[in-house]
């Protein structure tokens, strides 16, 4: 009998954990890709206005030529002129290839190369570099609200090998997520001060504007940062981002197309500022309904004719 209450024991146990496991994964899904993914079927009516954007720009592998121009805003606008990051970089890899979203304006691949070269000196061994945009930026079919017009950069929160990756490494090699189970503080098994230094690094480069963070490694960055916190306001809360950053770039000098989003408030954002990120009601919001997603008449007037252009 006491056997059987041992093993009742050691079943909720297992249940219970596997249950945070997958919480975790939902909250900052990195799924893994394929070696040959499938091209999407075409669409019955891809002219009809109902038709969400993201299902044209998803569709289209190539980017859209000339000067590269970041169009509208960084959740409602597209791409002209992309260059992709070369999967291979002397200081980072690119990861999930299959999704061929390593597409950027200029500027944010001159960023990705000034990262990666400058987190070396603080000891990080190269980047492990996740979405950027799609071939002519707009709405993704998965994951990302923002990462429209070639100005945004996941960077994962493991680092680079010492050996260049395979496809398959690319594609099923999983993330290190740095937040404890219960997302109240980072994982102290995983979580270590060259984290610190790889975030302060994009924080310091001047064409950064934002950087989005899991709630706890805010908190543990506001606690850890020590006496140098001028970087500290750029690092701003937002839910999952616990395998990987997600870093703004402002929009390049000169792009008259692109919409600014106001740039974060110059106070470090620790203390009462994060407490309304660890409520319950926070930390486990009820359901709720999603929103349409965006048709291309909610984009700016050339992003029809960017997606539309073979
Ligand atoms: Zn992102």
């Amino acid at each position: 009998m006491r056997a059987a209450a041992r093993l009742l024991a050691v079943f909720i146990l297992v249940a219970v954990s596997s249950a945070v496991a997958q919480e975790k994964h939902l909250i900052d899904p990195t799924p893994p890709g394929s070696l040959n993914p499938e091209p999407l079927p075409p669409l019955q009516n891809p002219d009809a206005p109902s038709t969400p954007a993201k299902e044209l720009f998803a569709r289209k592998s190539t980017p859209f030529p000339g000067p590269p121009r970041s169009i509208g805003g960084y959740f409602d606008g597209c791409l002209a002129g992309a260059v992709p990051l070369p999967i291979t970089g002397p200081g980072w890899q690119v990861m999930r290839l299959s999704r061929n979203r390593n597409w950027g304006n200029p500027q944010l691949v001159r960023f990705i190369e000034r990262f990666a070269e400058n987190a070396k000196k603080v000891d990080w061994n190269g980047l492990l570099v996740g979405d950027m945009s799609q071939p002519r930026g707009g709405p993704m079919l998965s994951e990302h609200k923002s990462h429209q017009i070639g100005l945004d950069v996941d960077v994962w929160f493991k680092p680079m090998p010492d050996h260049v990756q395979s496809r398959e490494e690319r594609e099923f090699g999983s993330a290190a997520d740095v937040v404890a189970p219960d997302q109240l503080d980072v994982d102290p098994e995983v979580w270590t001060p060259r984290h610190i230094g790889l975030i302060r690094t994009a924080a310091q480069d001047s064409a950064v504007v934002r950087i989005l963070v899991n709630p706890a490694i805010k908190k543990a960055l506001c606690r850890e940062a020590g006496a140098d916190r001028a970087w500290l306001f750029k690092v701003r809360p937002w839910s999952g981002h616990a395998e990987h950053f997600h870093v703004q770039i402002a929009c390049p000098a000169g792009s008259a197309e692109c919409k600014p989003q106001a740039p974060p408030r110059r106070s470090d954002g620790c203390g009462h500022d994060l407490e309304f990120w660890f409520k319950e009601s926070t930390l486990h919001p009820p359901p709720s309904k999603p929103k349409p997603p965006l048709t291309l008449a909610e984009l700016p007037t050339a992003c029809k004719h960017i997606v539309k252009a073979p």
